[in-house]
């Protein structure tokens, strides 16, 4: 899929969706997930899921190692661990070709470094680099739950962001599971900045485990 219709495609989608039939945020066992691709698309289908996203922490092995991508409901994604100014940001490429070898220097050559915490805290990455690389690898941009980050001004946070391309924000994200100890704003005021600088909005439920959640 080319950059611009993988776009439109993403606008289309709304908050309904990103609840019902949409998951772009999944983890396989390629980082920290427990399902294997295949069983990803797998239970994707039996969940009646239009479209789904693997995105693993700095790695597309779920795209080479096997041949999930036939399935055309599956989006190519990776999700990098960056850092802006003191703190930890991921940012997730969509529609990456995978094939691209913008991608090579800022994935995970080691183990570690795609299923550890502590291992991938070792090697942030620049966002302004990983924004240009994904862009130049025919990928979309996102912030992932942009909620989690503790910046002081959110809005100044996002708009450096934006300058150095980023397309999108997770705007539906399953916050009261997952990281409700790290949430520092509502989903009323990530919108509200999606919209002001008029990123795509995008979400997923980034299941780890052997369900989809
Ligand atoms: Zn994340
Ligand atoms: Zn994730």
């Amino acid at each position: 899929m080319i950059r611009e219709e993988l776009k439109s495609l993403l606008l289309s989608f709304n908050e309904k969706d990103y609840f019902e039939n949409v998951d772009l945020h999944i983890h396989s066992c390629e980082s920290d997930g427990k399902m294997s691709p295949n069983e990803i698309a797998e239970a994707a289908k039996k969940k009646n899921k239009k479209y789904i996203a693997i995105a693993d922490h700095n790695t597309i092995d779920a795209y080479l190692s096997t041949n999930v991508l036939r399935e055309k409901m599956v989006i190519p994604a990776v999700e990098f661990d960056c850092y802006y100014k003191s703190i930890v940001i991921h940012i997730i490429g969509y529609g990456i070709n995978i094939d691209s070898e913008e991608l090579r220097p800022i994935l995970s050559e080691n183990k570690m470094g795609k299923k550890h915490l502590f291992y991938r805290l070792l090697k942030l990455r620049n966002p302004k680099e990983v924004i240009e690389r994904i862009h130049n690898a025919g990928g979309i941009a996102i912030l992932a739950h942009p909620a989690c980050y503790p910046c002081i001004n959110f809005d100044n946070f996002i708009n450096e962001l934006v300058n150095y391309g980023l397309d999108g924000l997770e705007v539906y994200y399953l916050y009261r599971y997952l990281r409700l100890l790290l949430k520092f704003r509502s989903v009323k005021t990530i919108k509200e900045i999606a919209d002001k600088y008029n990123l795509i909005k995008t979400g997923g439920t980034d299941s780890h485990g052997r369900k989809l959640l």
